[in-house]
């Protein structure tokens, strides 16, 4: 079936400018997104805070960018808190923009993880749907993202059946994945160094079972992320051998990978239920085994025995076994997985279809 081009408004996370590492996995979701739905011919405007970067494949979309303070991250609160919208917060600003442009669009992308979107769905002309990009950390979402199931599930959409399940859906859901630029990552097929471990440094990411692993078998963990919580990491980092952590930094793609590349294998230890976990995927595009808690995304990514090993969660002494046994795993078998399940060009065909689908249930409810 031939798709039309579709005239598309994506609207960024509230949390940080793309490109600064503060909006986790989406930001480098967004950017994979954009390109692969420019490939495929679609017109995109981007709604950013200000300060966002697109990278330069990415030139070929609209980019505009909004002021404003960041939204709290619902990871970081209660359960049970209430939404909060700061007087001043980029989330106003990002949606005034999106309702007016997506009056004359067909399509209004969301990427936040915020109860006024997924509110304002049903109320406005504008065609908005939702990439959820969280599992269910707040009371208030989880009931609204269940409300909307029930009224128009087409809107809704996730990365991972493991994520998806957090909600209370009345439909199976739309999983779509998610999408790397494979060009980017180089398959390095030598395994022989050290451990590593990426995201953002804060609690929910584990970070100290990781350690304790490295520190087990005698091994160095090389760490790169933003850190989010600086008093978190100084007390993993007094509570274990030093030189056991190798503290790299926040670093681009580029770098990134250049460095991930090199390891035996990436320990993946999250503590809540992880969406998808893009830096299982960005590490076995290098040809990185990774060894993972069965818990989240990253439960649904890693085949064990094949790409890495999954171990039950917080399960310290079977990941550290798991380690061990890692020069078992084939990079080449990594890197495959990646070219046929997460590649950019796939993602954005999953997208564009769930988006057509959603846009002909609703012309066809209008007849
Ligand atoms: N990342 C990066 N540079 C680094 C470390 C991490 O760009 O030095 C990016 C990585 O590419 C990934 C994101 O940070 O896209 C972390 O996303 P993930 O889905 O693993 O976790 P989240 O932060 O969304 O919970």
């Amino acid at each position: 079936m031939k798709v039309s081009r579709l005239e598309l408004v994506l609207v960024s996370t509230p949390i940080g400018c793309l490109g600064s590492g503060r909006g986790g996995g989406v930001e480098l979701t967004i950017c994979s997104l954009i390109k692969g739905l420019l490939d495929l011919g679609h017109k995109l405007v981007v709604l950013a805070p200000e300060g966002s970067i697109l990278p330069p494949d990415c030139s070929g979309a609209e980019i505009k960018h909004v002021t404003g303070i960041d939204q709290p991250s619902w990871q970081h609160r209660p359960e049970s808190a209430p939404m909060i919208i700061p007087p001043d917060g980029v989330l106003l600003g990002l949606w005034e923009q999106a309702l007016g442009l997506g009056k004359s669009s067909d399509a209004v992308i969301n990427f936040s993880y915020d109860w006024l979107p997924i509110w304002l769905t049903p109320w406005v002309e504008a065609e908005l749907f939702h990439l959820i990009s969280m599992g269910g950390v707040s009371q208030m979402m989880k009931s609204l993202i269940g409300e909307l199931s029930r009224s128009a599930p087409s809107r809704l959409a996730f990365h991972t059946y493991r994520q998806a399940s957090d909600y209370d859906l009345s439909k199976t859901p739309v999983v779509v994945g998610n999408g790397f630029v494979l060009d980017n990552y180089e398959f390095q097929p030598q395994g022989g160094g050290p451990l590593g471990w990426a995201g953002r440094v804060a609690p929910e990411k584990g970070l100290e079972d990781a350690v304790a692993v490295a520190a087990a078998l005698g091994d160095r963990l090389m760490v790169w992320g933003v850190m989010e919580d600086i008093n978190y990491a100084k007390k993993i980092e007094s509570a274990f051998p030093p030189g056991t952590i190798d503290w790299r930094g926040f670093l681009s793609t580029a770098e990134l990978q250049k460095e991930l590349g090199t390891c035996r294998a990436l320990l993946n230890t999250p503590k809540w239920n992880e969406a998808y976990g893009n830096v299982v995927v960005e590490a076995m595009a290098c040809g990185v085994p990774v060894v993972a808690y069965d818990r989240g995304g990253p439960g649904e990514l890693v085949e064990s025995g094949i790409t890495g090993w999954l171990v039950p969660p917080d399960d310290i002494d079977a990941m550290t076994n798991a380690t061990s046994l890692v020069n078992e795993i084939d990079r080449n078998e990594c890197r495959n997985w990646v070219e046929e399940s997460a590649s950019h060009d796939g993602f954005a065909k999953r997208v564009e279809a769930w988006i057509q689908k959603g846009i002909k249930i609703k012309n066809a409810s209008n007849l």
